[in-house]
C-alpha cells in the first residue's frame, strides 16, 4: 500500500489530534487536519484524501451527522468514526449510514495504524472493482453500439424494404429501400406518425386490417406504375409489427407472359381438337372398322377428351384470373352444396364413401358468382372423393362466424406431405404421394384459389399424411347479411 496516502483528521481535541498525527506521519502517511466544519469542507475541496476520520463530537455537532453528509457527497470515500467510549448503539447507526469502521478511545498506535490501513485497503479494493465494472460495462455498451451500427448499415443497404410499426400502427422505422418503394424521398420527419398518413396505399391498408385476423399475413402491394411488392407482416412482441417487402415486379411480368402464352396455345388448340374428335367419331359411320381399329379409335377419343378438358380448364382459369365474370349476386350456398353433392353422388356411392354434411340451420346471405362457387365446390369435393380410398369418410361443413363464412371439406384420404402443401394451389402441381392411377391435371386447386380470391376470400389446407386433408375456405359475408334457411 502506498504510504503517501492522505488521511484527513477532523478532530477538535488537540491531544487526540496529535496522537493520530504522530502515529500516521511516522509511517509516511500524509495528514491534513480540519478543526471545524469550514476547514473540513476546504480540505475536501482542495485535496483528495484517501480516508477521513471524524471524532464523535466535532465542532459542536454530532460527528455521525457530518459523516452521513460526507458519504452522501462522496459515496466511495472511506470514513471512520472516532468514539469517545464504546456504544453498540452508535456503532450500529454508523454502519447504517455507511461509515467504514469505528475507533474507540483510548487507542494505541498499532490499533490506529491497523484500522486506517484496513480502511484504505478496503476502499482501494472497492475502487478497483468499480473501475473493472465500469470498464466491462463500457466494453459491452461499445459492443452493443457497434452491433446497432452494423444493424443500421444492413438496413440501409439491403434491397428488401423494412418498416417497423408500434402497436398503434405508428412508424418507428422505415429503411431506404421501403422509402424508395413508396417514393418517400429523404423526408426524415415521418417517425411516430400513423403509417397510413405517411404511406396511404390501399393494399397496405388491407394488409394491416387483415393482420388483426391473421397475424402472420402475407400479401402483395401494387403501385400505379406497375410495380408489385410481396409483403410479409410479422408481429414483434413488445414493439408492434415488422413489414418486410420484396420487389416481385419481374416475376409478375414473367407470370403474365406465361399466362398469355398458355392462353394463346390453349385457345388455338381448341378448334383442331374439336375437329379431331369430330372426325374420329365419324370413322365407324363411314365404313366398317375391325375390333382393333375400334380399340384404337376409343384410345384416341379418350386422349383427345383429356387434352380438351385440360385446355378448357386452362381457358377457364384465364377467365377467372382476368376477373371476366366479376358480377356478384346473392348466392344460395346451401343449395349449391346440395347440387354438387347430388351430381357427385354416384362417385360417392361407387367408392362406398361415408358422407357427413353439417350445415347450420340458417346460412347468412352472401354475394358471389354461383357458377364459379359451384366450380370451386366441384373441385374440392371432387378431389376429396378422388383421393379418398374406398370406404373412407368425407365431411362438408359450413359455419358462419362474425362477418365471414367458413366452408370446410375434409376427408380421410392419403394426406399431403408438408413440403407439397405450399405448392398444391399452383398450376400443374401434383403432390408426390398421389395414389397410383389417380389422374388429374393439377389445375383444380389453382382454379379454386382464383375463385376464392375473386370473392375476396382465403383458402388453405391442413393435412396429415396417412390421416387426411381438410381444405378451408373463408368467404366474406355481405355487409348487411340476411340469413337464408339452409
Ligand atoms: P389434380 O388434378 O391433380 O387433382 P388439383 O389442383 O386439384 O389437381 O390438386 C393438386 C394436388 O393436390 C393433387 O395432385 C394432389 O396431390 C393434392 N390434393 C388435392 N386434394 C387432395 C386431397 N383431398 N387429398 C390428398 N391430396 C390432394
Amino acid at each position: 500500500m502506498p504510504k503517501s496516502d492522505l488521511v484527513l483528521l477532523a478532530f477538535d481535541d488537540v491531544q487526540i489530534l496529535q496522537l493520530f498525527d504522530r502515529t500516521l506521519t511516522a509511517v509516511s502517511f500524509r495528514v491534513a487536519v480540519a478543526r471545524n466544519r469550514l476547514a473540513l469542507d476546504r480540505v475536501l475541496s482542495e485535496s483528495n484524501p484517501a480516508l477521513v476520520i471524524i471524532s464523535q463530537n466535532f465542532d459542536g455537532v454530532d460527528g455521525l451527522e457530518i459523516a452521513s453528509g460526507l458519504l452522501e457527497r462522496f459515496p466511495t470515500l472511506p470514513v471512520l468514526l472516532l468514539l469517545l467510549q464504546d456504544s453498540p448503539d452508535i456503532v450500529k447507526k454508523a454502519i447504517h449510514v455507511g461509515v467504514s469502521d469505528c475507533l474507540v478511545s483510548p487507542l494505541n498506535v498499532d490499533e490506529i495504524l491497523k484500522i486506517v490501513e484496513n480502511g484504505i485497503k478496503r476502499a482501494s479494493r472497492i475502487g478497483d472493482w468499480t473501475r473493472r465494472e465500469v470498464k466491462r460495462t463500457t466494453a459491452s455498451l461499445q459492443l452493443r453500439v457497434e452491433e446497432l451500427q452494423e444493424f443500421d448499415t444492413i438496413l440501409e443497404h439491403i434491397e428488401d424494404g423494412v418498416i417497423i410499426l408500434d402497436n398503434q400502427s405508428n412508424l418507428l422505422l422505415i429503411n431506404p429501400a421501403a422509402r424508395r418503394a413508396f417514393g418517400l424521398w429523404q423526408d426524415y420527419t415521418v417517425k411516430g406518425k400513423p403509417v397510413m398518413e405517411v404511406l396511404p396505399n390501399p393494399d397496405l391498408k388491407i394488409l394491416l386490417d387483415e393482420k388483426i385476423n391473421n397475424p402472420l399475413s402475407h400479401n402483395e402491394i401494387s403501385f400505379a406504375d406497375g410495380r408489385v411488392l410481396s409483403t410479409q407482416c410479422t408481429p414483434i412482441p413488445k414493439i408492434g409489427m415488422a413489414i418486410t417487402m420484396q420487389d416481385i415486379t419481374h416475376l409478375k411480368q414473367l407470370d403474365r407472359l406465361k399466362n398469355e402464352f398458355v392462353y394463346t396455345v390453349s385457345h388455338d388448340l381448341r378448334s383442331p381438337l374439336t375437329a379431331i374428335l369430330g372426325y374420329v367419331d365419324l370413322l365407324d359411320r363411314v365404313g366398317p372398322v375391325n375390333e382393333q381399329q375400334r380399340d384404337f379409335i376409343h384410345r384416341v377419343q379418350v386422349s383427345v377428351k383429356s387434352i380438351t378438358s385440360l385446355v378448357n380448364a386452362l381457358l377457364e382459369l384465364d377467365r377467372i384470373e382476368t376477373g371476366f365474370d366479376a358480377q356478384k349476386e346473392v348466392v344460395p350456398l346451401a343449395g349449391i352444396i346440395r347440387y354438387v353433392l347430388e351430381t357427385l353422388g354416384s362417385q360417392i356411392s361407387d367408392k362406398k364413401l361415408k358422407l357427413h354434411l353439417n350445415l347450420p340451420m340458417e346460412i347468412p346471405q352472401m354475394r358471389g358468382n354461383p357458377i364459379r362457387l359451384r366450380q370451386m365446390l366441384d373441385n374440392l369435393i371432387g378431389n376429396a372423393i378422388k383421393y379418398t380410398p374406398e370406404g373412407g369418410e368425407i365431411t362438408v361443413e359450413v359455419e358462419a362466424q362474425n362477418d365471414q363464412l367458413i366452408l370446410r371439406i375434409s376427408d380421410t384420404g392419403p394426406g399431403i406431405p408438408p413440403a407439397d402443401q405450399a405448392h398444391i394451389f399452383e398450376k400443374f402441381y401434383r403432390a408426390s404421394n398421389i395414389p397410383k392411377g389417380v389422374g388429374g391435371s393439377g389445375l383444380g386447386l389453382a382454379i379454386v384459389k382464383s375463385i376464392v380470391e375473386n370473392h375476396q376470400g382465403r383458402v388453405w389446407v391442413d393435412s396429415l399424411v396417412g390421416i387426411g386433408s381438410a381444405f378451408t375456405v373463408l368467404l366474406p359475408l355481405s355487409k348487411q347479411s340476411v340469413s337464408q334457411p339452409a
